[in-house]
């Protein structure tokens, strides 16, 4: 069975390595117009494992997503080759987190009072048990996996589907925000958020997201948040909707590092590495995890998509690649029998 991914972003290499180690016959080829290190919006994600519920989406399939991906990385967590898989255990304060979907997502968690933090204009939250991922590790682990794996890879942008047609027998569509064209999904928007990287004294587990802290309109918020990544910390940041310039805005970059200076006594002196933005492949009506058969180029092809995680693409990666392989079952089924 020839199966080709295309996307090599955490959603496309988590299905593609998903698919390698659920069907060991199936031939899987990444097809992508760029890999990791290059510049894909995975590499830009903070990288925590929380959720809050899209209202516009299906409440149960988030959650599964959500919560198979968070024991794929609570496990990988265990190993302690944090250099290699970029996956870190963290307590941390997640504030308006639904007490329903937290939950289900662990026990650890406990109201807590605004005095916690000081100055911050916090009133409640959660303190959760996580897992951070640093993508720039991750990515990498996962290609290394996919390549052991016995896959191959391809590097091309993929302008329709009947260009694939031919040679595989399931296409997987992981394009993210390259679905608006390749799928024609005019569901999908753009979200822009800008973060910054400090450099800290100490390694820094805690992590703390404080969701709608300033600067709320219609259209966008700005968080803030501080995620760790080994000896580094991610300080986020803004979500900005339809809006997909790159350029970093100054001010916001000094307010977001004075809150930073101010929360963390480990940030007080760190040294600022990066300031850089990233666009969140949004989706009206949630992730798309859906399979259809086309007719092209004479040949009715399953094409099974995976592509609209937003903001929680990281968070949702493993568990939207085990519905993908689910869906990819019957057709397996078939190309058995004849
Ligand atoms: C500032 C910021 C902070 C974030 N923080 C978090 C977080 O803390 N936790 C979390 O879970 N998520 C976070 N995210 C969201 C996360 O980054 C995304 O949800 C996730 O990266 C989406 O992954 P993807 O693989 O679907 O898309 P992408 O990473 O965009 O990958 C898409 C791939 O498809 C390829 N492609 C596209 N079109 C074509 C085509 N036509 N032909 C061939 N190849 C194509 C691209 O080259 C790329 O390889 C954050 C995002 C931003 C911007």
């Amino acid at each position: 069975m020839k199966v080709v991914v295309i996307g090599a972003g955490v959603v496309g290499l988590s299905t593609a390595v998903c698919i390698q180690e659920t069907y060991a016959n199936c031939d899987v080829t990444v097809m992508s117009e760029k890999f990791p290190p290059e510049d894909i919006v995975s590499l830009v994600a903070g990288g925590v494992i929380l959720g809050t519920i899209d209202p516009s989406a299906n409440k149960d399939t988030q959650i599964k997503v959500m919560c198979d991906t968070s024991r794929h990385f609570l496990k990988l967590s265990a190993d302690d080759r944090y250099q290699i898989h970029g996956v870190m255990k963290v307590d941390g304060v997640y504030a308006k987190i639904t007490p329903t979907y937290g939950q289900q997502l662990s026990d650890a968690e406990r109201p807590i009072s605004s005095r916690v933090f000081g100055k911050a204009v916090l009133l409640s939250g959660w303190h959760v048990k996580s897992v951070c991922v640093d993508t720039r590790r991750y990515l990498p682990y996962l290609l290394n996996k996919f390549h052991r794996n016995g896959g191959h890879i391809r590097r091309c942008k993929v302008h329709s589907f009947s260009q694939v047609a031919q040679e595989y027998d399931v296409i997987i569509n992981c394009t993210g925000l390259g679905s608006r064209e390749l799928a024609r999904d005019s569901n999908m928007y753009p979200v822009k958020g800008q973060l910054l990287r400090m450099e800290t004294e100490g390694k820094v587990t805690n992590f703390n997201y404080f969701i709608d802290l300033f600067k709320k309109t219609e259209n966008s918020h700005t968080s803030f948040y501080f995620l760790p990544h080994g000896n580094e910390v991610v300080v986020g940041g803004s979500y900005i909707k339809d809006v997909e310039d790159r350029n970093v805005d100054a001010d916001l970059s000094r307010e977001l590092e004075a809150m930073a200076r101010q929360l963390h006594p480990g940030m007080k002196k760190a040294e600022i590495l990066q300031e850089y933005t990233g666009i969140r492949p949004l989706r009206r009506g949630g992730i798309r995890i859906e399979k259809e058969f086309k007719c092209l180029e004479g040949k009715t092809i399953p094409i099974i998509h995976n592509y609209g995680h937003g903001g929680y693409g990281v968070g949702g990666s493993w568990g939207s690649a085990l519905q993908v392989a689910e869906l990819l079952a019957p057709e397996i089924q078939k190309k058995s029998k004849l």
